[in-house]
Formats: structure tokens, sequence, C-alpha cells
């Protein structure tokens, strides 16, 4: 079928919105009609030339929508099924699936641009176009492996519960899942873009007593207060650390990093108290390393560690998400600042540049 998709052919050159040929789906595969999709700082690294996936390659990984046409060998879900995309579709039996890390899973030996057979369903004239992260959400329709679609319950606004697909699951897993904050400890928590804000809103709700948020720009402070920040500090000037540090007598228990980059990987690790845990959350570029005092390791008992997806279990954690957020426990409204066309991607990906917004959704028709 013919759809209009957002193709990058070239790192630095914009988006071109255009129709491409999307295959039926294969053994295996389902198609989805998307209803939204999410604007996420890790598709603008591919377009900046800091990741490096094969191109010409259709970008987005934040979905929902609904099921239209499932592929033979399909059990997992039937057309009409409204399902939020994993970015992460896993294979089952790996050694990863198997002890309860999917989003590690390396059982499906293909890369992440392709399907599981090491195929394209994305097309332009006879050129194939790869899937970002098996995902391909910047077009109206979507081919994805069964594990790639989760169904979630019919009263999910499907214009929000794309953001549950990627920062809300990465933010609020990062604290749930990866950190497992404890009630009354202490946060910090550096950048306060679409995933931070929901590292924030995940410690609020793990009961964490003091939440820092962190970031150079007054409006993401605003939005760090709504969503339960108790103390901002702005970086923009003096001493970030030393600040952290006196506000919480020595360091707080649990950092996050929420941008991607070492200087503040760095100022997290700096900031946590003795046998404090720093949790990476952001996402660098490739060639972006970090540097830590050996010796603080044992001195300290540190821990640094890295959290990917949330350590999602999508199948029980998105639709997790979406109870908490029907009930009322989990914002996800406020995160959305604007919403675009497709046509339009490329200007929502220049108020992200500028961190105008808290989180552009793209809306289908
Ligand atoms: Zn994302
Ligand atoms: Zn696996």
């Amino acid at each position: 079928m013919q759809i209009k998709a957002a193709v990058l052919y070239e790192a630095n050159t914009p988006l071109v919105v255009e129709d491409v040929e999307l295959d039926d789906p294969k053994e295996g595969e389902v198609l989805v009609r998307l209803a939204s999709a999410g604007v996420c700082h890790s598709d603008y690294h591919v377009m900046k030339g800091e990741w490096k996936p094969p191109l010409p390659i259709v970008l987005g990984h934040e979905a929902a929508g609904v099921v239209e046409k499932v592929g033979p060998g399909v059990s997992m879900s039937k057309p009409g099924d409204h399902v939020i995309l994993n970015f992460r579709p896993n294979c089952g039996w790996c050694r990863y699936c198997s002890v309860g890390r999917p989003v590690l899973c390396n059982g499906a030996a293909t890369d992440r641009w392709v399907m599981f057979d090491g195929t394209s369903r994305l097309h332009k004239g006879t050129q194939d176009l790869y899937h970002f992260a098996r995902t391909a959400s910047f077009g109206e329709y979507v081919v994805v492996p069964q594990s790639g679609a989760v169904p979630v319950r019919d009263d999910m606004p499907l214009d929000k519960a794309c953001l549950i697909g990627c920062s809300v699951m990465t933010g609020v897993g990062s604290v749930v899942n990866t950190a497992k904050v404890e009630p009354g400890s202490s946060v910090v928590v550096i950048g306060c873009g679409g995933v931070g804000l929901n590292v924030i809103q995940g410690a609020a709700l793990a009961g964490a007593g003091r939440i820092i948020a962190v970031d150079v720009l007054e409006n993401k402070l605003a939005y760090a207060r709504e969503f339960g920040a108790t103390d901002i500090i702005d970086a923009s000037h003096g001493d970030t650390v030393g600040r952290i540090i006196d506000m919480t007598d020595g360091g707080v228990d649990y950092a996050f990093e929420a941008i991607g980059n070492h200087n503040t990987i760095l100022q997290a690790y700096n900031s946590t108290c003795l046998g404090g845990t720093t949790t990476v959350v952001g996402m660098a570029a490739e060639d972006d390393e970090l540097t830590i005092s050996s010796l603080s390791l044992p001195r300290t008992e540190k821990v640094i560690m890295g959290s990917w997806y949330g350590s999602a279990r999508p199948w029980v954690d998105l639709p997790r998400m979406v109870d908490l957020y029907m009930n009322g426990k989990l914002e996800v409204d406020a995160l959305v600042s604007r919403t675009y066309p497709l046509d339009e991607i490329n200007t929502a990906y220049d108020a992200l540049a500028r961190g105008e917004v808290a989180r552009s959704i793209l809306v289908y028709d």
C-alpha cells in the first residue's frame, strides 16, 4: 500500500515527507494504522548524524494506533486492537528474554533497522527504506513484529498513548524498574525534557522524599514543578553539584541523568551520597565517552548503571502505565506541548532543538 512517511535521506538535511510503499505484514508481523507519534530526541540524534543507522530511513519510535491487519502466525493481537508500539520488540526465547530483560533481547539476530527476517517492508521506487528501531512511526502506517505492538485498553485516548511508548516508559521505568527508588529517598534529575519529566513523576510515584530537578531552561524547570519536583536548580549559573550536596547533607540517594552527555553524567555521579546510585537514562551521541575516578568506586561504593527503555517488560509495563494514567496517577496530557500534522515534522524538530517543548506529537488523520 501507499502511505505518507517522513524519510531521512542524508544527515543534516530535512526529512522528506512523501509517498512510499509499505508491504503487507509477513509471518509474525502486524500492520498498524497510527493515531499519534511522539517527536523524541532519539530520532534527532540520527537526523544530526550522531547516531549512524543505515539510510535512507523512516524514523520515529514512540507511537500508538489500531491494528489493521495481521500476517500469518500472529496470535498476540488482532485487527481492531488498540496498541502502543514497543520499540524493543523481542524474540521471547533468548537468555535475556528468559531472565525477564526483554529490552536486551539479542535473539533476533538482525539489525534493528529491518524486520526479524532481515528485510524491509518500506520502499521508495526500487530502493529499500530502513525502519528505525523496527518501528518507523513517522509514517501513517507501520509494519512491526507482533511483539512490537502491545494491546492496551480501548478507553486509553490514542492521541496521548504514543507518549507511554517511549518517554513515559523510559522515565518512569528507570525509577521503578531500574533504580528501584525507595520511599522517602532523595533524588536528583538532571535534564527536564520529555524523559526527565517522567523520571520526576516516576520518583514522585515511588514516594521519593525530595526530588531536585536540574535544567538550564526556565520553561523546563516550570514543567518540572508540575511533574512533582520539590526543588529546582537552574544550572545555567553557579556550582550545580555543590548546591545539590549542600541541599541534601552530602548528596542524593539516587541521581538520574536524562540528557546523554558525559559532563552531566559526571555531575549526576558527583551529586550522589556515599553508596548512592547514578542511573544513566539519557542517550548520548555514539562518540561521547565518560571518564570517572577509578578509585572513587571502591572508596565510595557508588553505583553507576544504565537504563534502556526503563528496563521495560513492555507487555506488562505498558498496560500498567496506561492503568496509572487512567486512574489519574500519571500525568501524560501536560507533556504534550504541541501537536503537528506529519507534513510539519521538520518544524516540530526545530522547536525541539530550541528546547521550546516538553513533547510535541504528530497526529495522523
Ligand atoms: Zn524516544
Ligand atoms: Zn530475546
